[in-house]
């Protein structure tokens, strides 16, 4: 089970060990349930732990298989002996926690500017977030340069507010998630905070050069 998604806050699990096999000289684990998010959607996969019997194994990354479920790249080799082990899986939180404020950070950044040119905007060229820092590239032609002071404010304004951040499935399709805040609707299969004063202390940066209009947010 998918349990980044039904409480995006939990850092601890005891679970079971389904699976252990090695690719291309890396050791991946999947889980009965999992609290590891898998890298998507410009947003870095989880890190943090496993304890199995005993003793510590670092996660260096967590990805999507092809199934869209979250595999374990694990930093060394896990005996298959494992499989079906009940283990306690932490997640490193503090990594995780900047990418949800990053990330909805971003979301916000290109809701804003929606709203503010009064129609729909492209999604960016580029959406990256790293550890610390986060931004979105767009075409220079996707919006006038005249509205970023009002963006800025705007944002600022926002994120000193409770309002809510929710995210659900898609009726139909069941791995296609959508992200709402206010009236803002993105489709997104991200993990993010619930409200935007989670945001906290973050800094905009803009800036125009070789076609494309950078829109960064940095963690203060
Ligand atoms: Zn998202």
């Amino acid at each position: 089970m998918k349990l980044y998604y039904e409480d995006k806050y939990k850092r601890e699990l005891k679970t079971k060990i389904t699976d252990i096999f090695s690719e291309d000289g890396k050791c991946f684990i999947r889980l009965e349930d999992s609290i590891f998010y898998p890298q998507g959607g410009g947003q870095k996969g989880d890190r943090g732990y496993l304890i199995i019997d005993g003793e510590k194994h670092n996660i260096i990354n967590a990805i999507k298989d092809e199934n869209y479920n979250s595999v374990l790249m694990m930093e060394d080799t896990i005996n298959p002996k494992y499989i079906n082990a009940n283990i306690d899986c932490y997640l490193d939180w503090n990594f995780r926690y900047k990418q949800m404020r990053l990330h909805t950070s971003l979301h916000l950044v290109h809701a804003i500017i929606e709203e503010v040119k009064g129609s729909k905007l492209d999604y960016p060229l580029i959406s990256t977030i790293e550890d610390g820092f986060a931004y979105n590239k767009y075409d220079e032609n996707s919006f006038d340069l005249s509205i970023l002071t009002e963006l800025e404010d705007k944002f600022n304004e926002l994120v000193q507010t409770d309002s809510q951040v929710i995210t659900y499935p898609d009726t139909e399709k069941g791995n296609y998630r959508y992200w709402q805040c206010m009236n803002y609707i993105i489709p997104c299969g991200g993990i993010h905070i619930s409200k935007l004063s989670e945001i906290g202390k973050v800094k905009m940066e803009t800036s125009h050069k070789r076609n494309t209009i950078t829109i960064k947010i940095s963690l203060e």
